[in-house]
């Protein structure tokens, strides 16, 4: 499934490529995160014209609404939201962990409530994969117990132990054809906790493995520990994948520790806010000092919405409240995340990726702000 076809002399960076029955994942990727279907005011075209190469979809949400019965009549998600390329759908673990209110932990799973209507519901490993199986996606994640970045040292065991047990049930269940299946390593930012999980992970044997309980509001350098922590541990010659990450600076850092796959909802949800990423860190392009300001959002940058208008004219749509301007700012967002990796991949090819790296993050104010959105991206979660 994974081809390693290069690795960086001065990080752990990695040139790789990702083959599913509905195609090719150059890696390092960012995968668009289409929580409820849709890469939130993005379609499927704009989407492949930037460049996408597979997206996310979630389990707990699509499990909710519409229904599995729905997904199924449609004949899978694929042919649901009409996207042909790669899916990677989320097992629903870290919703139920983060959103549902009133949860029993059980042996085989979680008794919640809907975060939207408080019905009683119930995921498990084996829900989870059937779930998984009728969507059709390409890869599927294992449940697993993800835990808050306040959780204490024996909450952390405790997570690992369930984890570790889940993604051996999840193991055994049924998959659609095609489908591969990656593990979760959790274990907050200890190490040995972290060294643990991924050992008895690993040793499951899955087509991937990713790095979750990261962006669940912890700092920054704690984020970088618990991959730092984990990636050692993990084979060579399969796909890394950090959960729910991050800034382009944070994706520049976390490829530079080794990871291959990243989703973030940031592109999108800020648009929303009315900002803008570039390559020098965020941009209100709703603030007063664009009034005039007849520049592209990011002189240089080749996404359609840059192509075409004015900051001027993007900061009045948002103003006046005009769905194109926030269409407009997820267009740039997105483009200008999938050019970071496609730029990242064309260094390590090239044997630059040390001073893009440099440079790249050297350029790259962090805004507070959204490192704090990030944070809540996913225990807030709910409208995403
Ligand atoms: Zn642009």
């Amino acid at each position: 499934m994974f081809e390693l076809l290069k690795t960086d002399p001065s990080s752990k960076a990695r040139l790789g490529r990702v083959t599913t029955t509905r195609g090719v994942i150059d890696t390092p990727v960012f995968m668009p995160v289409g929580t409820q279907g849709s890469v939130k005011a993005l379609d499927p075209r704009e989407l492949q014209e930037m460049g996408t190469k597979i997206i996310l979809g979630n389990t707990y949400h699509l499990n909710i609404r519409p229904g599995l019965d729905i997904i199924r009549d449609a004949g899978g998600l694929h042919r649901f939201i009409n996207w042909p390329l790669p899916i990677l759908t989320d097992s629903g673990g870290f919703q139920v962990f983060s959103l549902a209110s009133i949860r029993k932990i059980k042996a085989h799973g979680v008794e919640f409530r809907s975060h939207l209507d408080g019905n009683l519901l119930f995921l498990g490993p084996k829900e989870a994969m059937e779930i998984q199986r009728v969507l059709g996606s390409d890869i599927a994640m294992v449940f697993d117990d993800c835990p808050p970045h306040t959780a204490t040292v024996r909450e952390v065991k405790e997570a690992i132990e369930r984890t570790v047990r889940w993604a051996g049930e999840c193991r055994e269940q049924p998959r659609a054809p095609g489908q591969s299946v990656f593990g979760i390593i959790q274990g907050g930012s200890h190490a040995e906790q972290r060294e643990e999980c991924a050992k008895a992970i690993v040793a499951l044997n899955f087509d991937g493995y990713a790095i979750g309980g990261v962006s669940v509001g912890e700092p920054e350098t704690e984020m970088m520990k618990a991959v730092e922590h984990t990636v050692p541990f993990l084979p060579e010659n399969q796909p890394r994948y950090a959960m729910g990450l991050g800034t382009p600076a944070q994706l520049v850092e976390l490829v530079a520790r080794g990871i291959d796959m990243f989703d973030c909802v940031l592109p999108t949800r800020v648009a929303r806010n009315g900002t803008a990423f570039t390559a020098k860190g965020t941009v209100s392009i709703k603030a007063g000092f664009n009034k005039s300001d007849w520049r592209p959002i990011e002189e240089g940058c080749e996404c359609f919405a840059c192509r075409n208008f004015s900051r001027a004219y993007l900061r009045h749509l948002l103003n006046v409240e005009e769905i194109l301007g926030l269409r407009m700012l997820s267009v740039h967002n997105s483009h200008m995340f999938l050019k970071v990796m496609a730029d990242m991949r064309a260094h390590i090819a090239a044997g630059t990726f040390a001073e893009f790296r440099r440079e790249f993050v050297g350029n790259y104010i962090p805004s507070e702000r959204v490192l704090a959105t990030r944070g809540q991206t996913k225990v807030r979660g709910a409208d995403e």
